[in-house]
């Protein structure tokens, strides 16, 4: 196991603009607000969605588009830092106009209708990812 002692601190809450990238949006904002470390949250919608399923036997991801709108039901994610730049992980939970769930991870390409977040700054030590062997995933590392 691997914890960090943190504290919650404050941060901002918004909206992004019609045809961003969410997740670039996103990090953008880290940038411009030297968020490092963070946790942050979203409900929505999308006009296109990007995610990815990680195979744990090949490490490979997957990702699946879809050109079509969803609801944002659930975004939640970390900020932490990955070559020295602020990077967010993030899952998204969809639905469609039946209501019908659907999810993964959070990649580039997603494209917000309209979202609404809450961006929130940690204190504590920098987490910083590295490769872990083990899962060939970008994990924090001790
Ligand atoms: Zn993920």
């Amino acid at each position: 196991m691997m914890t960090s002692d943190v504290q919650f601190g404050p941060g901002y809450m918004g909206r992004l603009p019609h045809g961003a990238d969410l997740l670039e949006a996103l990090t953008q904002l880290c940038v411009e607000k030297a968020i490092q470390l963070g946790r942050v949250e979203a409900i929505g919608a999308v006009q296109r969605a990007r995610i990815g399923f990680y195979d744990q036997t090949t490490h490979e991801y997957t990702f699946m588009t879809f050109d079509q709108s969803y609801e944002i039901l659930n975004l939640t994610g970390n900020v932490s830092l990955r070559d020295g730049k602020p990077m967010i992980h993030a899952h998204i939970t969809l639905s469609d106009h039946e209501g019908r769930s659907f999810g993964g991870h959070l990649a580039p390409g997603t494209i917000v209708f309209a979202c609404e977040f809450i961006l929130q700054r940690i204190e504590g030590a920098a987490l910083k990812r590295g490769f872990d062997e083990e899962t060939g995933l970008p994990l924090w590392q001790p």
